[in-house]
């Protein structure tokens, strides 16, 4: 692979804010040098003016759901999508959305279940059929039997159940394990969860889940997970557990935000949309993010993309409203949990998450200033991973594997 260099561009450190005119050079699939004169048989890129940060990442994905639709109830469309939709049209909907996700400026994504699809988009970028960001993938959720969202997931129970089950979501090819920990009620027993977190971490495996009320928040953080996805309201101690034993959490108020503002245009029943704003309103999903962020829980960046109403090219709204609601303070926090807090919360911030020689080189070039205005992340002009260009100027380039 040629030589790239990046010159003129303004490099953000997103470690501490700092924003510097440096050269970028890419040799191969790796940075080279940050701020140093280029060696000759580079290809020059001019992105004078513009800033360069470390690709995003999306922590929160679900590959196989298009994000399309409103869902029209509490499973509606979603679970169509999931029950009906056959495994080769979710690997179809995944590659759209490996695609859009690259639009956009995401090189890392998180893919949390719940269909087959996400091990044909990890084997499909393994084996070169296309180009698209780093995935890391859940493969199935597991749940106790007719448990949250049992009708996409792995329904497990007991002790063994759950250690052979685990051992399966490694043998097909998982990543990350995500145990469904709640519904109305809390899920799995302390020790089912125990065993999870025991079997996950003996493959080399993190482990993550979806835990949103507080018995269940506290279950997690006693059977030692190592993130929390959405959060939700618990206990002051237990926010102090999770910030003392550096548990990521990855909030997600994109569907809420997203549904009730463009669920209408999407046959979204008005009196739905008002129930959401009104449970929001006597309840914001926010508040226990901002005690949280408080007591010091580091958190990383999500979306939920694929629920109803969020599509995996819309991440700018997830963004404008940490800082709208509090939870974080300012345009670094949000560029902080996109790129470093993320490559940390999967365990890669060897490799990719910040701009130096000797990481892989993910980044992103936009138009604006994000440390201002967080809004400029949208405005993507090019796309790197590992060295490839897989946006220039604005347009997807040739996505071939061959
Ligand atoms: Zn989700």
């Amino acid at each position: 692979m040629a030589k790239t260099l990046l010159t003129g561009g303004t490099v953000i450190d997103v470690r501490t804010g700092q924003a510097t005119v440096q050269d970028l050079l890419i040799d191969g699939e790796r940075i080279a040098a940050v701020g140093e004169s280029a060696p000759g048989g580079a290809v020059t890129i001019d992105v004078t003016g513009k800033r360069v940060l470390p690709g995003l990442s999306n922590n929160h994905v679900h590959l196989g759901w298009s994000g399309m639709g409103w869902d029209g109830g509490p499973q509606g469309i979603l679970k169509d999508q999931a029950v009906s939709d056959g495994d080769g049209f979710n690997a179809i909907k995944a590659y759209a959305n490996l695609r859009k996700s690259v639009s956009v400026g995401l090189t890392s994504l998180r893919d949390l279940g719940m269909n087959n699809s996400g091990f044909d988009a990890k084997e499909a970028l393994e084996r070169g059929l296309v180009k698209g960001p780093r995935l890391e993938i859940a493969g199935q959720a597991l749940m106790i039997t007719g448990g949250h969202t049992w009708w996409c997931g792995y329904e497990v129970d007991g002790i063994d159940g759950m250690r052979k089950a685990v051992r399966e979501q490694y043998k097909r090819g998982a990543d990350i394990i995500k145990i469904m920990a709640s519904e109305h009620t809390p899920q799995f027993t302390l020790d089912e969860l125990k065993a999870a977190v025991d079997e996950a971490h003996t493959l080399d495996m993190k482990i993550t889940t979806h835990a949103t009320i507080p018995q269940a928040i506290r279950n997690v953080v006693e059977a030692g997970f190592d993130s929390i996805e959405h959060g939700g309201p618990c206990e002051r101690e237990v926010m102090e557990m999770i910030a003392e034993r550096g548990i990521f959490v990855v909030p997600t108020n994109s569907p809420f935000i997203l549904q009730t503002n463009r669920g209408p245009e999407r046959g979204m029943p008005e009196h739905v949309v008002a129930e959401r704003k009104a449970r929001w309103a006597a309840a914001p999903r926010t508040d226990p993010l901002i005690e949280m962020h408080e007591v010091g829980v580091k958190f990383a960046f999500g979306t939920d993309a694929g629920s109803p109403c969020v599509e995996h090219d819309v991440i700018v709204p997830e963004m404008e409203t940490l800082l709208e609601y509090g939870v974080v303070e300012t345009p670094l926090d949000v560029i902080q949990m996109l790129t470093i807090n993320g490559a940390e919360l999967r365990g890669h911030d060897t490799d990719v998450g910040t701009l130096e020689a000797g990481k892989y080189a993910d980044l992103i070039v936009v138009d604006g200033d994000p440390l201002n205005d967080i809004t400029a992340l949208g405005n993507i002009v090019h796309v790197f991973v590992g060295g490839e260009q897989l946006v220039a100027d604005g347009r997807m380039t040739d996505w071939y594997g061959w």
